[in-house]
């Protein structure tokens, strides 16, 4: 005979099965479901402006176009980045009003709009653009900036920033860099550029964007734990001035399985840009060689910056700086050529660190 208590620890019984079989599987979808979403931001001293969720329905509708169709280019499928949308499939625009008056965020725009926002969002796992309405039509002097590894991408609501296929630009750049991808300078036509007429990605930003957890959202990209890659430079510290190929050598291991590394490079008074990239698959040990750029020699002091994408499309990384000098083993060759010797320095050859902390941006 059932007892009412027996009963009711049946129908509990019961529940804990079905749970055991209905919770994980929606813990899953929701943990690789990560998408792109946009909150449209307006100091509380400024009207919101009714036209710009549509203006933005059309603009970012356009990135996630780009995005698909440059992937498909380079041989990874339609892989593109999930937004946020209504049942009509209108993108979602998340109104969200400022504290204070417009000249507020006139400094420091990125950090002050984030944790206001950040106090009504989950900031977390989405990446959310924010359009900042403010009358500056800049953030903190630039068209747009953003914070690597999952943003927030901050964009002007209104100007020349934002304007037609320039808006369309700006937010492909922006988001580009949540996504994990550095500038790339070498070709005006890559969206990672400062170009005029950016219209494509590089094979190795496609082939880094194939393994990002927002453009893989029935994979298991993202969800591992994170082994940081451990980089070592094996260049010897002494090179010759004149020496036409200067290549630098490196290990790189990785527990996770290494997609891609790369090689950035910064010289004085520019911005840090990608110099190559090389592919892997999937291994976990390997010795990579970069070839510095023509004329890098010349160049005092280089910062060099390596990389590394594992399977699962986290990024570790190490810059060095490398101290250029002539040294004292001057070589006299004949009377017409001397051949000066260069001694190369750098600091903590060995790294074993994550990059892309929340403090990083770039715009
Ligand atoms: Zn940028």
């Amino acid at each position: 005979m059932i007892t009412p208590f027996r009963y009711s620890s049946l129908i509990f019984i019961l529940i804990l099965l079905l749970c055991r079989f209905t919770v994980p599987v929606v813990d899953v979808h929701a943990a690789t479901e990560r998408m792109v979403r946009v909150v449209y931001f307006v100091p509380r001293d400024r009207p919101f402006q009714w036209n710009i969720p549509t203006t933005l329905d059309t603009q970012i509708k356009a990135v996630q176009r780009f995005y698909a169709e440059q992937m498909e280019a380079h041989g990874h499928g339609r892989k593109t980045f999930n937004l946020k949308t209504d049942t009509n499939g209108k993108l979602v625009v998340h109104p969200a009003t400022g504290k204070f008056d417009d000249t507020y965020y006139h400094t420091d725009a990125l950090n002050k709009i984030t944790k206001e926002v950040g106090t009504q969002f989950d900031m977390g796992k989405d990446i959310y653009i924010v359009i900042a309405d403010i009358s500056t039509e800049r953030i903190q002097g630039n068209c747009g900036i953003a914070r690597f590894d999952g943003g927030p991408v901050m964009i002007p609501a209104t100007g020349d920033c934002v304007q037609g296929d320039h808006g369309v630009d700006l937010i492909a750049h922006e988001l580009g860099h949540a996504l994990n991808l550095e500038h790339d300078f070498r070709d005006e036509s890559y969206i990672m550029s400062y170009g005029a007429a950016r219209e494509k990605l590089s094979v190795c930003a496609a082939s880094m964007l194939s393994v990002n957890p927002f453009f893989n959202q029935d994979g298991n990209a993202g969800n591992t734990a994170n082994a940081l890659a451990t980089i070592q430079m094996l260049t010897s510290p002494t090179y010759p001035a004149n020496e036409e190929n200067w290549t630098l050598r490196f290990n790189v291991r990785d527990m996770n399985g290494i997609h891609q590394v790369q090689f950035l490079l910064s010289v004085p008074r520019e911005a840090i840009s990608l110099i190559s990239c090389q592919s892997f698959n999937n291994i976990q040990n390997t010795t990579v060689e970069f070839d510095m750029p023509t004329g890098a020699t010349i160049a005092p002091v280089n910062n060099i910056y390596i990389r590394v994408v594992d399977q699962n499309g986290n990024i570790s990384g190490k810059s060095w700086t490398l101290n250029v000098t002539e040294t004292a083993e001057t070589k006299t060759i004949n009377t017409n050529s001397t051949e000066t010797y260069l001694t190369l320095t750098y600091d903590n050859p060995d790294a074993l660190v994550p990059i892309n902390n929340p403090t990083e941006w770039a715009g």
